[in-house]
């Protein structure tokens, strides 16, 4: 996911500006870029690559100006080249705009654009805009955006300067993030709070539809309907420390070994032993409510949806309510007969993710009770939803989504928990799942305490060409997610199956060069497992299994090569404990493969701005790895009360 910021005030904007785009960096980094408005015109910089050579490049012939916008970009529209880069102007180069988001209509636009005599000189959707506004009727800027926005279809979280409107930015928001910082006699526009904390922590959320105008002593915001809005002003409880990387080489391990202290942060407050329930204030699911749930849907994208499959695991079981997974990206084109008695479960880190959104748009619309599943506080999902659960796993900045899994897990059980607990689980069951669930901070400690074995095996394997990743129950989405962040971050060819399914075909692929991870906790179906290696093992495969600690595990001793073992816990459980050494795994294997880990190729993100459907850290928010932390008061379902109106607020 790419980057927006813009500055109004009275200092130099450029190194502003190029400083927040570093903060952002990691959200979107094929180009980088800015605009200043230097008094008589608007300057442009921009390159492909990174920001740091934006920073030279504007170091060496400075841009003077007190206002401007700056913005990282991954590529969707137009090869990730200097030409492509953001900021896009109009022909007269008066405006400029940069652009997080997709406009579907940009062909039809553009054609429309270009038989009027404007000219295009890049391939960008984005371009569309700046001829757009500049076309457009009004006296103000503001006016001549709000013209032009008219015309678009599709996302956007836009940030314009113009040179006839000195000392000002024009933001507008549709499906792509995009706040506020409010600072004295100043003003900043980031989509990341991350981007202007050094500056201020009081930012203000804009919502789908909203218009502001910045200028150096005021802004305000107008909303779809041209109604002036007062916006809650949010204050961010967290440090720019809490995104830098704490000593530790990549961000995905440093999320890696946080997962302790995140899972906990899940659960913490959330656990009523007496009463062998959970407490999730957000939820907004009366006992009423839950009593009538007839069936549920998740949706979601990569890494999420893959934890939406140990949920269902966990709901069905505890619950007794039966349940679906969907890819947000296909349930989202699909029809959905009204089905009374419904809840639909969105899962997603950043809260952006926007298939997952318009999934949850769908599943509304269809009549179903919505909750969302939520990293970042404040996001769109949390606010449209009518209740959830925020993970408080703090910001992932890595792109392969780690930490928000395990805590998506964490989460589904406490929501399991208590869906169950409405609906039949008894007190007993409840409370020795409780204490399952508090138990498990302290295994994923455990299971961290693999690493050196992990870094052995990983030497081992670090030259393999494909990988099949097995595993069954609760346990085949621990094999596809181990297979995802494999894939993802190492470039390495890797499946998950349901290990009963590799005799139908994976099978014979199977020899000495192919190493097959299974995911074999000492479970109901690990006689099975057992026996799904003695195939492996039959066709000369090389065998790392990640299985539990203690007694019984002798018939796999002797089938494994490499043996990773986790302690135990409850079946239903155990994917937030096997799941850590294959993120360790996929982890050392990139890096001893070179690779960038904490910015792969093809990285998706987490908003509107990239197509969902490949999200592997999700929600990426990523599109994925969003890095918003938790903001106190930034709206959403935390500590909401009483349940909303149904439809978009
Ligand atoms: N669609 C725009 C482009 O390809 C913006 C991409 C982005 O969100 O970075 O330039």
């Amino acid at each position: 996911m790419c980057g927006i910021v813009g500055y109004v005030g009275r200092r130099q904007a450029a190194p502003i500006l190029v400083d927040g785009l570093g903060r952002l960096e990691y959200r979107g980094y094929d180009s980088a870029g800015i605009a200043v408005q230097n008094g008589h015109g608007v300057e442009v910089r921009k390159l492909a690559g990174r920001v740091g050579a934006l920073k030279v490049e504007v170091t060496r012939t400075p841009l003077i100006g007190t206002s401007g916008i700056a913005h990282t970009r991954w590529a969707t529209h137009g090869a990730p080249t200097t030409r492509n880069a953001h900021p896009h102007v109009d022909c007269r180069e008066r405006i400029a705009v940069v652009h997080n988001g997709i406009i579907e209509n940009a062909d039809a636009l553009r054609a429309a654009l270009e038989r009027a005599g404007h000219r295009f000189r890049t391939d960008t959707d984005t371009e569309t805009l700046a001829h757009l506004i500049e076309d457009a009727p009004g006296a103000t800027l503001e006016e001549r955006v709000a013209a032009a926005i008219a015309a678009v279809v599709g996302t956007y979280g836009l940030a314009v300067l113009s040179a006839d409107d000195p000392g000002k930015v024009v933001v507008a928001r549709q499906g792509s993030p995009v706040l506020l910082g409010i600072g004295d006699g100043e003003f900043f526009v980031a989509s990341d709070a991350a981007a202007v904390l050094a500056h201020t922590r009081s930012v203000v959320y804009l919502d789908d539809g909203d218009l502001a105008v910045l200028t150096p002593d005021r802004y305000h915001v107008t909303d779809a309907d041209a109604h002036v809005q007062l916006r809650d002003v949010s204050d961010i409880a967290w440090d720019l420390e809490a995104i830098e990387l704490g000593g530790y080489p990549h961000f995905m391990l440093k999320e890696i070994c946080e997962q302790r202290e995140t899972v906990q942060s899940t659960l913490r407050g959330r656990l009523l032993f007496a009463d062998g329930t959970a407490r999730l204030n957000g939820l907004n699911l009366p006992p009423e409510t839950c009593a009538g749930i007839n069936r549920i849907v998740i949706v979601a994208c990569g890494t999420s949806w893959h934890a939406g499959l140990v949920g269902r695991h966990l709901i069905e079981e505890l619950a007794r309510v039966p349940v679906v997974v969907e890819y947000a990206s296909e349930y989202r084109y699909g029809r959905q007969p009204p089905r009374p008695g419904t809840l639909a479960i969105a899962i997603s880190q950043s809260g952006e993710t926007a298939d997952t959104l318009e999934a949850m748009r769908a599943a509304r619309a269809a009549g179903c009770r919505v909750v969302g599943i939520v990293n970042v506080v404040g996001s769109t999902i949390a606010r449209e939803a009518d209740g959830g659960i925020y993970l408080h796993a703090g910001p992932e900045i890595g792109v392969a989504s780690t930490k928000a899994f395990t805590s998506q897990i964490a989460a589904l059980g406490l929501l399991g928990l208590y869906l169950g607990r409405q609906r039949g689980l008894s007190l007993e069951a409840g409370r020795a799942f409780a204490c399952r669930l508090a138990q498990l901070p302290a295994l994923v400690g455990q299971a961290l305490a693999l690493e050196p074995e992990v870094v052995a095996i990983a030497e081992t394997f670090a030259t393999a060409r494909n990988a099949l990743y097995l595993g069954r129950g609760v346990n085949f989405p621990v094999a596809l997610e181990g297979a995802l962040k494999l894939k993802e971050i190492s470039y390495l060819h890797a499946e998950g199956y349901p290990a009963a399914e590799m005799k139908h075909g994976p099978i014979a692929l199977i020899d000495a060069d192919m190493p097959v991870v299974f995911v074999a906790p000492r479970d109901e179906v690990y006689p099975k497992v057992l026996s799904n290696m003695q195939e492996v093992k039959a066709r000369g495969g090389r065998i790392i299994a990640v299985t539990t600690d203690g007694a019984g595990t002798e018939g796999l001793n002797a089938l494994a090569d490499h043996r990773l073992c986790v302690p135990a816990t409850a079946p239903l459980l155990s994917p937030v404990v096997t799941t850590v050494p294959l993120q360790l795994l996929a982890y050392h294997i990139a890096v001893r493969r070179g690779c960038d880990v904490d910015r792969p190729r093809s990285a998706p993100g987490g908003s509107g701005s990239v197509p969902q459907s490949a999200v592997g850290g999700e929600d990426r928010g990523r599109a994925g790895g969003s890095g918003h932390p938790p903001a106190p008061g930034g709206g959403g379902f935390q500590g909401r009360r009483s349940h909303p109106p149904a439809g978009r607020r």
